[in-house]
């Protein structure tokens, strides 16, 4: 007999942001895999559920153990925060299918979507999402950072919304700084930047501040930076970017 995984993912912290579809799951799990702080955001559902909390650097592993559990008859969950599928777990898992036991294959494995950080932050301050953007992880964990650099160079000439995910850690302190620096040479130095905190959480805070002036060391790893387009404006309190490429009049 052979069980199920589902890959889920928390949303942002806020427990109103965990879809209903994510609770569901959760209800039903008899085995939870996930990154210990994720798996503390989920509220004690059934009695016998186990919990198998791991360190945030061992994804594939995790991934791995995750589907022998499932493969064993267990009904599994995988944790992630945000949304499951943007710079998380369920990369992974399909990463461990393709490359782990063939019987994987035919395993009922689903995705639940969540309210990715992007999402949230761009709730905090208006609708700087509001035209065409992009989104980037500033980690070098599993790419080059020469690969990093193309693609916000290209991002930028294109004049797309940038949301930039990972923006910092101790191990790497200056690729911000790099990321600002380059995109200086190209866009404008009064192009909005975003530095939002905890979004979607009591603790949320928001930096408003231009490209001119932006400071990497205002973002942490709890931090989603969005860079604007040349259309991104600030309105009071808001930052918006308007869904027509003229500018309003
Ligand atoms: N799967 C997650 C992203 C994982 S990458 C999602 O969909 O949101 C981890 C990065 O996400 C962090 O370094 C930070 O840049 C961002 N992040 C996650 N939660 C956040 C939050 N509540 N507020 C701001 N940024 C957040």
């Amino acid at each position: 007999m052979s069980g199920s995984l589902v890959v889920v993912g928390t949303g942002p912290g806020k427990a109103e942001l965990m879809t209903p579809a994510t609770l569901a799951a959760l209800a039903r799990a008899t085995d939870l895999v996930g990154y210990g702080p994720y798996l503390d955001r989920i509220p004690a559902t059934r009695p016998d559920q186990r919990r198998h909390a791991s360190d945030n650097r061992v994804e594939l592993a995790r991934a791995r153990y995750a589907l022998s559990l499932a493969a064993a008859g267990r009904e599994v969950v995988v944790v992630s925060g945000g949304d499951p599928g943007v710079f998380a777990m369920a990369a992974a898992v399909f990463e461990a299918v393709e490359t782990g036991d063939p019987g994987w294959r035919a395993l009922d494995i689903r995705v639940e979507p969540g309210v990715t950080a992007m999402l949230a932050a761009a709730a905090e301050v208006g609708a700087p999402l509001g035209g065409d953007f992009c989104a980037l992880s500033l980690s070098d964990n599993l790419k080059a950072w020469t690969t990093i650099e193309r693609r916000l160079r290209a991002a930028a000439e294109a004049d797309f919304v940038i949301a930039l995910y990972n923006p910092a850690s101790k191990a790497r302190p200056h690729q911000l700084a790099q990321a600002f620096e380059l995109l200086r040479r190209i866009k404008a130095g009064e192009t909005p930047v975003l530095f939002v905190r905890a979004a979607g959480t009591a603790e949320a805070k928001v930096i408003m501040t231009t490209l001119a002036v932006a400071e990497a060391a205002q973002a942490d790893m709890r931090t989603l930076v969005i860079v604007g387009a040349s259309t991104t404006r600030r309105i009071g309190r808001w930052v918006y970017t308007p869904r027509s490429e003229g500018t309003a009049s």
